[in-house]
């Protein structure tokens, strides 16, 4: 597919946060956008957005805020987007794209589906980059360089408007690629939403001992960054890609279970093989991948 320059005139970000307030300050940077408009709920963060210069203006009111937008960019937490899109279904101009950025795309499509009466011109989109920091203080332009945004079209969605997303996610350096949203469910859940949830557990087991913390040093506070996210945020992503990871925490649960069976029978043999094939795994992964994170 080829991609051509993104020029965007006015930009709505809704959920004016880490990531969307990141993209507007890149897109910015890379003097790709005229005007970005950011909508939320609270005055401020919104009023901390413009002083940051991560937004020109800011509204509440979704309707008056894309009476002339171009390109709708959907930041808020991913089951947030039902209301998003039932005003949006009955106030966005005919030629405006609108995407998003959540962490789950069935969910956000079938939403789309809902609402809009014509979803040929929303993307969905998945920018993999992001801390465990919130809200737009938190932006900064530099978030996606050289990280993965992942799209998900379908048979309805219009080429073009797929072009001009991905031209977008190009010009603030991310590496677009396109995937069903149903596999990108499947291997976010592994890789994301699964380790979220298993550092909120480990987290919540261990810090039921405040003597234990005390003694807590890098390897703890690595493991468990991740554990500082948004509850919020998580609650939503977790909800919305429910039976994926399920089958990640069953997959995990048979793991924990192998060890716990090893221990139990002092078979050092079994504990070897668990941890030499996660070691040799990992190794692999981060000697082919690591520069890429
Ligand atoms: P964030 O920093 O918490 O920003 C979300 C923003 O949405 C907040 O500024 C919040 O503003 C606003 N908001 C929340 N509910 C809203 C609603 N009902 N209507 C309007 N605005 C609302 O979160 P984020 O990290 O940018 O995440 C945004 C989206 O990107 C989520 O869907 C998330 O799954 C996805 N994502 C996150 C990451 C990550 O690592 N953080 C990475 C990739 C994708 P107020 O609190 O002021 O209302």
């Amino acid at each position: 597919m080829s991609v051509q320059m993104t020029h965007i005139k006015h930009l709505v970000v809704i959920g004016t946060g880490l990531i969307g307030g990141s993209l507007a300050l890149a897109l910015k940077r890379a003097g790709c956008v005229e005007r970005v408009t950011g909508v939320g709920r609270s005055v401020e963060n919104l009023k901390e957005a413009v002083r940051l210069g991560v937004i020109d203006d800011f509204s509440h009111d979704i309707a008056a805020a894309v009476s002339d937008v171009d390109m709708v960019l959907l930041a808020v937490p991913v089951a947030a987007c039902d209301q998003v899109f039932a005003v949006l279904a009955t106030s966005l101009p005919d030629k405006a794209i609108v995407t998003d950025a959540g962490s789950t795309k069935q969910s956000v499509m079938a939403s789309a589906e809902r609402y809009l009466s014509d979803v040929s011109r929303f993307v969905p989109a998945h920018p993999i980059a992001g801390t465990e920091h919130s809200g737009a203080a938190a932006a900064f332009a530099e978030l996606f360089e050289n990280k993965k945004c992942i799209l998900t079209p379908n048979e309805q969605t219009d080429t073009k408007a797929v072009m001009q997303v991905q031209a977008m996610w190009e010009a603030v350096g991310a590496r677009v690629k396109i995937m069903s949203a149903a596999e990108h469910d499947d291997v976010l859940a592994a890789v994301s939403h699964l380790p979220h949830l298993a550092a909120f557990a480990i987290v919540n087991a261990v810090g039921k001992s405040d003597h234990a913390f005390r003694f807590a040093a890098g390897g703890f506070r690595d493991f468990t960054r991740i554990a500082s996210s948004s509850p919020e945020m998580w609650r939503d992503i977790a909800l919305c890609n429910q039976q994926s990871i399920v089958d990640k925490i069953d997959a995990l649960q048979e793991e924990l279970t192998v060890l716990r069976n090893a221990l139990n029978t002092h078979d050092g043999d079994a504990l070897l093989d668990k941890f030499t094939s996660a070691k040799q795994a990992r190794d692999i992964w981060m000697s082919k991948y690591g520069d890429k994170l």
